[in-house]
């Protein structure tokens, strides 16, 4: 992207246009009702697979538009704050999301933490999609009180050595690594968590897939027995995860957000579904949606939506602007999975007794949608934190307010 550098704003997003309307795959212009769970990652694609969203990963990775404001010797566009967001907006106007755990995750966090080799080695991979990552925070008995995590990591002199359980490994079964919180000091809590990389191929590594609700599962069981890693896989300083891994949920809580309520923006995805619930529902003689309780509540969800991605934008480019995400991201994080789940039960309430088939030729493949992602978006006020504790930390780290006696 160094030919934009100069650019100013018109030129630049004129040519970036022009660019996109040449190599952006036409299979992907139109939205598949299902994508194929094998081929994609939650509506991101597998990287060695040929399928269309994953070629056109690569693409946008020659051009610097996976990860726009990284460092170009990272595979990154090298772009300033400005520019990073005409690339989002213009990106936004195509369905297919350039995103992975490891760009919304790991790569900031490596940037921020990682060393020079550690950076070298994994961010060019992450901006090609070469590599997929899971997250091994989680544990059977630390998930909201993620610092009571209980995972072993032991210096073993030339390595080290890693024993305990992770849960809700989101595609862990499917991930070529794995960013880890590990403790490293059983006689501290936070001061004893250290924050490692550990290769899924590694001895000793075993995932098993919970099913959901949905049907789908898209998450596992991760076990470490006895699993070697080399003692250059740390990031940061020993005892120094906390640090990291609290880093690594805003940036996450940030960009779960925006993937939240249909994808392609959830203004537009609110649209579509005044426009279904028409063709269910019925208009009345003005042409306005036949049921005056259900226009009012999905006109409500969609003016919340718009201005929900308005203020995530806002807070994007902040972000980019300064010194990364801070802990307002609890906020976004928590008002895009209460819109999500909103939206998700309109649409149902919508299509009534067809949007409650779970297959079969009764139902068309849109519904079938709606019923999955009706059940699938229960978990959106779960990951990546729950909507209680994202409240507790709003109140605490925003608001200032003191601990309830
Ligand atoms: C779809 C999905 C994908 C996920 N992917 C991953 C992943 O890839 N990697 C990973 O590590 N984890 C993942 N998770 C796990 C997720 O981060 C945890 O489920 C979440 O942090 C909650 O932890 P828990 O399930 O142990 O619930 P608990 O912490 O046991 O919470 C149970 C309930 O108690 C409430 N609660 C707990 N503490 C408080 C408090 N202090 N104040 C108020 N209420 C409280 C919670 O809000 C919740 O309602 C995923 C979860 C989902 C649903």
């Amino acid at each position: 992207m160094a030919d934009f550098g100069a650019a100013d704003a018109d030129a630049f997003r004129a040519e970036l246009r022009t660019w996109l309307e040449a190599n952006y795959p036409a299979e992907l212009k139109e939205p598949k009702p299902k994508t194929d769970p094998e081929a994609t990652w939650g509506g991101r694609a597998f990287a060695g697979s040929d399928d269309p969203q994953i070629r056109w990963m690569r693409k946008a990775a020659e051009k610097g538009l996976t990860a726009p404001t990284w460092p170009t010797q990272y595979g990154g566009g090298g772009l300033k704050a400005d520019q990073a967001r005409i690339v989002e907006q213009e990106l936004s106007r195509y369905r297919a999301p350039l995103a992975s755990f490891g760009i919304w995750m790991l790569g900031p966090v490596l940037l921020e933490y990682g060393n020079d080799a550690q950076k070298a080695e994994h961010l060019p991979r992450i901006t090609r999609g070469e590599i997929r990552w899971c997250q091994g925070y989680s544990e059977p008995g630390a998930g909201s009180d993620l610092a009571g995590l209980q995972t072993r990591c032991e210096d073993k002199g030339d390595h080290w050595l890693i024993n305990g359980q992770k849960i809700w490994t989101s595609y862990a079964n499917k991930a070529d690594w794995c960013f880890c919180l590990v403790r490293t000091d059983t006689t501290k809590k936070h001061e004893g968590i250290s924050f490692v990389l550990i290769d899924m191929k590694t001895p000793g590594v075993e995932t098993r897939p919970i099913q959901l609700i949905s049907g789908e599962s898209p998450f596992c069981e991760t076990f470490f027995t006895d699993v070697k890693i080399p003692k250059a896989n740390m990031v940061g300083k020993l005892n120094g995860g906390w640090e990291i891994a609290k880093r690594l949920l805003q940036y996450e809580r940030q960009n779960i957000s925006g993937g939240f309520g249909g994808g392609g923006g959830a203004g537009g995805a609110a649209g579509d579904l005044a426009q279904i619930a028409k063709g269910y529902v019925g208009v009345d003689a003005t042409g306005a949606l036949d049921d005056a309780d259900l226009r009012g509540r999905i006109t409500r969800n969609k003016m919340d939506f718009q201005s929900f991605y308005l203020t995530l934008s806002r807070v994007a480019a902040e972000s980019r602007a300064s010194n990364g995400p801070s802990a307002a991201t609890s906020i976004i994080k928590y008002a895009a999975a209460t819109l999500a789940q909103e939206r998700s039960e309109l649409m149902v309430e919508s299509m009534g007794a067809q949007g409650l088939g779970w297959e079969g030729e009764g139902f068309t493949p849109a519904e079938l949608t709606a019923t999955h992602g009706w059940l699938r978006s229960k978990g959106n006020s779960i990951e990546g934190g729950t909507s209680e504790v994202n409240l507790n930390v709003v109140s605490k780290r925003v608001l200032g307010l003191p601990d309830p006696k």
